[in-house]
């Protein structure tokens, strides 16, 4: 079947009419949320997939923060190893401290131009922000300067991590999570927030953009108890929520199986990754605090993600 032409920087890696391709792998396992260095991961797009290979993962997803720069060149290498591939995007919304609140964007169409506009938003945001920790930063006699950051960012998004590698480097703190603790976390010495975009916001601007959104790690929101978790669950489904991320590196036993639980009593489908950053954090890719990721959910990903857009006239006028 000829793909629409918008679609076909995934779609040919992943699905051929009806059914998905052949894979060369047959492992039953996927990872659907990791970053390159498109945003704050340390590998490539290629690398990420390559790793994924090597993983022996069968499908997945790169959800790089606020940015789909990285998904062309990943689409392409998990074509070239035959693995399927699915884009997608991770990004902040507004929710009260300590929590913060991730929403995952997965299939969002790469030449929407709503995408092209949310991303120069939430870039705009992070270069709001990132002189401000900077001038922070200088103001504690620490040395760093906005070049030195964006070359060790290399790219468009500059995110705190970038930051927390030249002050391990220079020998401020002895690890990013040292430097986040005491100085790029809430409540750290040179901490600035960014401007977010509200939950409804940024679940209009996924679906806007052909992509499901699915939230992320769940327990990060820092909720008091399961009846408040309900209730963000429940008002985020109410402005069309697809999803839970229920396996994450964050998530012990006991969380995955309340996540799951919450999903299907919801009618969300289920994702799950391991929020991989390369040498950004102690993850492998695929693993998710011991835990795989079951191929089923990239399957019921895709299956979703289909009826959806066999479903939008922006799709399907294309
Ligand atoms: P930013 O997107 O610039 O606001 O930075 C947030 C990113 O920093 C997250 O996506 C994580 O990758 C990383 N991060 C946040 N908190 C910590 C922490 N306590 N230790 C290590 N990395 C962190
Ligand atoms: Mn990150
Ligand atoms: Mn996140
Ligand atoms: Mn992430």
């Amino acid at each position: 079947m000829r793909l629409p032409k918008s679609q076909s920087i995934w779609k040919t890696a992943a699905i051929s009419g009806n059914k998905y391709l052949p894979n060369r792998m047959s492992s039953d396992f996927v990872d659907l949320h990791c970053h390159s260095t498109a945003s704050d991961g340390t590998l490539s797009p290629t690398a990420v997939v390559r790793l994924a290979m090597e993983r022996n993962l069968s499908a997945l997803a790169l959800t790089d923060h606020d940015t789909i720069a990285g998904v062309a060149e990943a689409a392409a290498e998990a074509g070239r190893v035959g693995i399927d591939f699915v884009p997608g995007i991770e990004i902040s919304a507004e929710y009260p401290h300590p929590g913060t609140m991730h929403l995952l964007g997965y299939g969002v169409d790469p030449q929407n131009p709503t995408l092209a506009s949310l991303t120069d938003k939430l870039l705009a945001g992070r270069d709001d922000r990132n002189p401000r920790i900077i001038a922070k930063l200088q103001a504690l006699n620490i040395s760093i300067t906005m070049p030195e950051v964006e070359a060790e960012a290399g790219g468009k998004v500059i995110g705190r991590p970038h930051i927390a590698a030249i002050l391990v480097r220079k020998g401020y703190v002895t690890s990013i999570k040292h430097a986040f603790d005491k100085y790029l976390a809430p409540g750290g010495l040179a901490y600035y927030d960014k401007e977010r975009l509200s939950p409804k916001k940024a679940i209009g601007m996924i679906l806007e953009c052909g992509g499901l959104p699915v939230l992320a790690h769940p327990v990060q929101l820092r909720y008091q108890n399961d009846g408040e978790l309900e209730r963000v669950v429940k008002d985020l489904l109410d402005m069309g929520l697809a999803g839970i991320e229920v396996i994450h590196s964050d998530h012990n036993a006991h969380l995955v199986e309340q996540y799951v639980a919450l999903a299907e009593r919801f009618g969300l489908i289920k994702t799950g990754g391991s929020d991989f950053h390369g040498a950004n954090k102690q993850i492998d890719l695929g693993n998710a605090a011991g835990r795989r990721i079951p191929r089923k959910f990239f399957d019921d990903l895709m299956t979703a993600l289909r009826s959806r857009k066999s479903a939008s006239p922006m799709t399907n006028n294309q």
